[in-house]
């Protein structure tokens, strides 16, 4: 949905002579107008006219109604307790909304006239920052989308407003806007910003991926201005240094989402101190199709991570590492030498067991650095956050310290421990500053250690005192008094009283004032304890303010040392995924693949990582040997659930794999570097963008055709099931075609069909091949042996895999009865496209016509004779002959 058109709608009434905070709300709207207004009244926040309407809907709760408009209609009305602000708020975000927080900005009991409320925050989906509000660690991207007319190109940008990540890139604007969507798929923002008047088109290319879109101001989206606000940000003369001097829309774009971020959070954000281009040249790209097809990040089935090659693989011990592992799944590189970095790194933890396994121990239930840092820098790091900071930073060192004495250690592993801060300093100052367990909150005290500042210790005194000296009041009243039951107790609205029953109250001497009568008896004061009351309610004031003061300056010692933490802890997340790595790799005997420019894959016993992994009985390996100018496309047949789609994803796996750096789940295996998976995988309607089974099949068909390299790997699982069969089939031959072409190479190919006519395409191809999966056929059953042999194979075994999944029996009888006789020639299923129909359904032999051919006597003829026997005049006249009588036939 797009901001403007759902939340924060506009308002139904205009404000006209209304109450005095009804005009703030109007303000506070005025300028938010795509916010939902959570407004703040004593304590409650409160919403009105049709935020209200909108927040009884979502949260459910009650809408009622306050004062009237000057038109006479009722003001709608919907409120929440002040201390449930988080779990509404989340809601409200979770569910693409925008919620500006107006709250009361100067104290009630000091306010003349009507308290100033002002908005002091927004909360949007891809700009949320607080820890309560962020569940999981998963990265959340706010993105920024432009599109630069003039060059054909629109300019994107990601931020990661909680830890710090900004990346940008630029896609063309032509076309269905499949490289965007591939972008926003690999990033998934919970949030996209864009120019007004170009949501339409940028909502219509990102097919609803994104969860909101929000329409900004045209001067946020501006070259000249971005580019200023980036040096500003990042502390540089020009943005040279950052290598983005072409892609101007992604600059423009990087801007915009700085700005916005800063306006919603209120603060300049200084964590965010660097970009980095996101160049799709130097990626393995995964377009949005391939990456749902091959369940790398997601699963088809339900879009969680259930299944998914990420969940399989993924042993890191931080949440750092769990994002990084995230990020290089979905954008695997393309030059061996930075591939075969990081494989060192792996290999290396391969072998040093101890080292890795010590190394898994400190990192076990490790921090998250990276957002600690980012909280610190906006200043809402709570004091647990300090403390964990504090932990996290020990450890560091001691992960540090595992390297010192090891001589060779791989380059990037290296780099990694040496980028490692010593940052002892903010240990020690964290360890004087807090008391070991704090509470969550400064608000209410508690957080300072005492011996860390003079002034708090002697209020702490005067306050902990105090509270003896009302004990010892209550002692001596009750001796002055005789009152055994007496008792001095505190509420916040009367402060303390002493409190007396009923059958006492003849007793209570004359100086005792009354505050209260109870049910049960009656409170009152005396002059002594009202001393002591004023005594310790100044110095319990005092005493939050200084310890709120103290804290906010430690925050502003520890902001110093951002940029530190950060490094810090993306040198912790690549340690922890190289070791990471290594652990999956020796848990499920995966192999160091070899990386090379050729365009060429050998993989011997290759297996699919996730199917494996869920498998009780043992996966059977298989091999591929493919190249881009010998065996180039593989035309693989096979009964169904034989194990096509398996063999195919566990290649693009295998290379996926590879490419990020990581070892592959093979005996063997040489990846030529591939620039591009492109999958074509089953039939499904995309009923959400509205489009047919055979459309989707047709784009994403387009999509291959016009854009596969000889560098690329195309995977077709069953092309042209969507149409009527004939249409299919020769689709299916024509991209076959087109995939081999004229030159001497192209695009790796698999290709799994259920056209058996297709095997007769290596005839006349060269660098086609068929195989096949391997059956056994017993007198009552089929075995799938899950075995790729060479070869083509004629049979598809659908009555058998029908009867496993329970078709009834008599049907299952009928059919095997009505293929017997088609075989035998006693049933003809038609011919034309019906023929090819059946022909599928039926199972019946590819390379045999259906229909029993009429006797041909002058093929009877030819093979009745005996070449090696004929003169060459016998021959000559036999052919003539021959000729003459095929032609009276005619
Ligand atoms: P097809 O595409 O030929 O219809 P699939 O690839 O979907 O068949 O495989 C069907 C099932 O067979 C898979 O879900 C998997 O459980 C199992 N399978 C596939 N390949 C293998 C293999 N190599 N070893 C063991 N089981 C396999």
């Amino acid at each position: 949905m797009t901001s403007s058109q759902e939340s924060g709608t506009g308002l139904r009434e205009k404000p006209g002579k209304v109450t005095p905070a009804m005009q703030q709300f109007y303000e506070a709207k005025r300028q938010y107008p795509d916010c939902i207004i959570f407004f703040r009244m004593g304590d409650f926040y409160e919403t009105f006219c049709e935020d209200a309407e909108i927040c009884a809907r979502e949260m459910e709760i009650t809408l009622t109604s306050r004062g009237r408009m000057p038109d006479g209609q009722d003001i709608p009305l919907a409120g929440i307790p002040y201390h449930a602000l988080d779990g509404y708020l989340s809601r409200m975000i979770s569910r693409g909304y925008k919620v500006a927080i107006c709250e009361q900005i100067e104290d009630p009991k000091k306010a003349k006239g009507i308290v100033k409320r002002d908005v002091v925050r927004v909360v949007t989906p891809g700009t949320v920052i607080d820890a309560a509000l962020l569940p999981g660690e998963g990265a959340r991207y706010l993105m920024a989308a432009v599109p630069d007319k003039k060059r054909k190109r629109i300019g994107i940008a990601f931020l990661d407003i909680s830890t710090g990540d900004f990346q940008i890139s630029e896609v063309p604007a032509e076309g269905h806007g499949e490289e965007l969507r591939a972008e926003a798929v690999r990033f998934r923002p919970a949030e996209c910003i864009v120019p007004k008047g170009v949501e339409q088109e940028i909502e219509r290319k990102l097919n609803r991926i994104i969860p909101l879109i929000s329409p900004q101001d045209n001067s946020i989206f501006d070259l000249q201005g971005a580019e200023d606000l980036l040096c500003r940000q990042f502390s540089i003369q020009s943005l040279d240094s950052l290598g983005c001097c072409d892609i101007p829309a992604a600059i423009t774009a990087a801007g915009a989402a700085l700005t916005y971020a800063q306006k919603t959070q209120f603060d300049p954000l200084s964590h965010i101190r660097s970009l980095s281009r996101n160049l799709q040249s130097e990626y393995l790209v995964l377009d949005a199709v391939t990456l749902r097809n091959l369940e790398v990040v997601s699963n088809i089935r339900d879009r969680t991570e259930e299944g998914t090659l990420v969940k399989t693989i993924d042993m890191t011990q931080t949440p750092m590492g769990r994002r990084l592992l995230r990020r290089w799944i979905t954008a695997p590189l393309k030059s061996v030498e930075a591939i075969n970095q990081r494989l060192d790194a792996v290999e290396f933890f391969t072998h040093e067991t101890i080292l890795r396994q010590d190394l898994r121990q400190l990192l076990y239930r490790y921090a998250d650095l990276e957002r600690i840092a980012g909280r610190i820098s906006y200043g809402n790091a709570s004091p647990r956050d300090l403390v964990t900071l504090s932990d996290a930073l020990t450890v560091a060192s001691s992960v540090r310290g595992l390297f010192d004495s090891l001589a060779d250690i791989p380059e990037s592993i290296r780099i990694s421990v040496r980028e490692i801060s010593d940052l002892q300093t903010l240990v020690t100052l964290i360890g004087q500053a807090i008391v070991d367990e704090p509470p969550l909150l400064i608000r209410k005290g508690g957080v300072i250690r005492d011996g860390y500042h003079e002034e708090l210790d002697r209020l702490r005194l005067i306050s902990r005192d105090g509270r003896q000296w009302v004990a010892d009041l209550e002692q001596q009243e009750k001796e002055r008094t005789g009152i055994k039951s007496l008792k001095i107790k505190y509420n916040a609205v009367f402060g303390f009283f002493i409190e007396i029953t009923k059958a006492n109250l003849s007793s209570v001497p004359d100086d005792y004032e009354r505050r209260q009568t109870t049910a049960n008896g009656e409170r009152f004061t005396i002059p002594a304890l009202r001393e002591v009351e004023s005594q310790i309610a100044t110095a319990d004031e005092r005493l939050l303010s200084l310890e709120e003061e103290l804290y906010t300056a430690l925050l502003d010692t520890l902001r110093e040392h951002v940029s530190a933490l950060q490094e810090t802890a993306h040198s912790m997340a690549r340690i922890d995924l190289f070791a990471g790595l290594a652990e999956s790799a020796l848990k499920f005997r995966y192999v160091r693949p070899h990386l090379t420019d050729e365009p060429v894959l050998l993989v011997r016993e290759g297996r699919h990582p996730v199917v494996e992994a869920s498998l009780e009985t043992g996966f059977v390996p298989n091999d591929a040997e493919m190249s881009a100018s010998g065996e180039q496309i593989l035309i693989i047949t096979g009964a169904n659930m034989a194990g096509k789609s398996t063999y195919m994803r566990s290649v693009a796996l295998i290379i996926v794999m590879a490419q990020m750096g990581s070892f592959v789940p093979a005996g063997y295996a040489k990846v030529g570097l591939v620039d591009r998976i492109f999958t074509r995988v089953g039939a499904f309607d995309d009923l959400a963008s509205g489009q047919s089974t055979f459309m989707v099949e047709m784009l994403e068909l387009a999509t291959i055709m016009n854009h596969a390299t000889d560098q690329s790997l195309v995977i077709l699982d069953e092309i042209g099931r969507g149409t009527s069969t004939l249409d299919g089939y020769c689709i299916a031959r024509s991209v076959l075609e087109h995939l081999h072409g004229k030159k001497s190479k192209g695009p790796r190919t698999l290709f799994a069909t259920h056209f058996h006519e297709l095997v007769g395409v290596e005839e006349d191809l060269k660098r086609v091949r068929n195989c096949h999966f391997a059956v056994r056929e017993t007198d009552k059953d089929v075995v799938f042996l899950r075995k790729l042999i060479p070869g083509a194979t004629d049979r598809s075994y659908g009555i058998h895999v029908a009867s496993l999944a329970g078709v009834p029996s008599p049907v299952i009888i009928r059919a095997e009865d009505l293929m017997k006789k088609v075989m035998r020639g006693e049933e003809s299923p038609g011919g034309g496209v019906k023929r090819y129909t059946q022909m599928i359904l039926l199972d019946a032999p590819a390379t045999h016509s259906a229909v029993t051919p009429e006797p041909d006597p002058i093929r009877e003829e030819l093979d009745s004779i005996d070449v090696n026997s004929l003169t060459p005049l016998q021959a000559l006249s036999l052919l003539a002959d021959l000729k003459s009588r095929a032609k009276d036939l005619t």
